[in-house]
């Protein structure tokens, strides 16, 4: 069977470099070892890997639906069995006043208040939640992302639809995770062999970078951190690493002139070459650990 290795970049906190990270790596994976490599944007709320590639075009698109249940209030009996049933609060019944209604923020989509109704007072129906397209960038098998429909509040599933469609011919799948530590984190990162912490030498990155390994530890996967602006802030990321034995994968450190060119636009072709070094021993690392899984 076809090897296949998924890498997950994750951080605790956003405004880390997670993204910057995840595209120079799939950028440099695609130059040194295979182009059969997908990036897979999953910050489904606000997917920004694409912004890296102006010259990309849409290879295909495909909306993403969210069963929902709705309750016929002429049909209900107002028995609240359903409400019973629901294991996450998304149904209010409230029987004096003959009211029945389902959240579908809240609603995941179980079928078990469908299931409950004795009285045929529930229907289901397809609701649009987001968009999963996939785009020819020029390099590699390409971009695939996530998008939630603006106000909805199921990124976890959207995330979950994308990624079945990606394994096809790729060697290596790298995810942009979300940031922070909540649901759609943990459904980028279950089924993936390895995670890129990315974190900064601050307080803040400090905090949340130990609320990511806490997390990481939990679900038993491995992973290896990579320090962004590097030069700035502190020495106290460094001791963590080392008083917990984990491994510091790389250093990019902070560069103002190559932050001053990505902030006008100039993304991915003015990466100076010291920077470009060390993603390419990056690359290397992950490649060896690649062929010893
Ligand atoms: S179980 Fe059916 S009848 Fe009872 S409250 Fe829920 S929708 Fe209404
Ligand atoms: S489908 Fe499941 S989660 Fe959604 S309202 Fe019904 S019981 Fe609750």
């Amino acid at each position: 069977m076809k090897k296949v290795f998924k890498i997950a970049v994750a951080s605790g906190k956003g405004g880390t470099g997670k993204t910057t990270v995840s595209v120079n790596l799939f950028t440099k994976i695609t130059e040194i070892y295979t182009s059969k490599t997908v990036l897979v944007d999953c910050d489904v709320e606000e997917p920004n890997d694409l912004i890296f590639f102006p010259q990309a075009a849409i290879k295909s698109t495909e909306k993403v639906f969210q069963t929902i249940p709705v309750i016929n209030e002429e049909k209900c009996r107002f028995c609240r069995k359903c409400v019973s049933y629901c294991e996450f609060n998304a149904i209010v019944v409230i029987p004096p006043a003959k009211f029945a209604e389902i959240n579908a923020n809240m609603c995941h989509s179980c079928g078990a208040c469908t299931f409950a109704c004795e009285h045929g007072a529930i229907t289901e129906v397809q609701n649009m939640i987001g968009n999963i397209t996939n785009y020819d960038i020029g390099i590699g098998n390409g971009l695939t992302e996530g998008k939630l429909k603006i106000g909805s509040a199921m990124q976890t599933m959207v995330i979950k639809k994308m990624k079945p469609g990606i394994n096809g011919e790729n060697e290596i799948i790298i995810f942009d995770a979300p940031p922070g530590t909540s649901c759609p984190v943990v459904a980028t990162v279950t089924d993936s062999d390895y995670i890129l912490l990315v974190t900064e030498p601050t307080p803040f990155g400090l905090h949340d970078m130990k609320l990511m390994i806490d997390l990481l530890r939990k679900i038993e996967k491995p992973f290896g951190v990579i320090i962004n602006k590097a030069g700035l802030g502190n020495l106290e990321v460094y001791d963590y690493l080392k008083k917990e034995n984990i491994e510091l994968l790389a250093e990019i450190p902070f560069d103002k002139d190559y932050a001053g060119k990505y902030a006008s636009g100039n993304l991915l072709n003015n990466v100076p070459e010291n920077i470009s070094k060390i993603y390419v021993d990056l690359v290397n690392k992950i490649i060896a650990r690649f062929n010893n899984v």
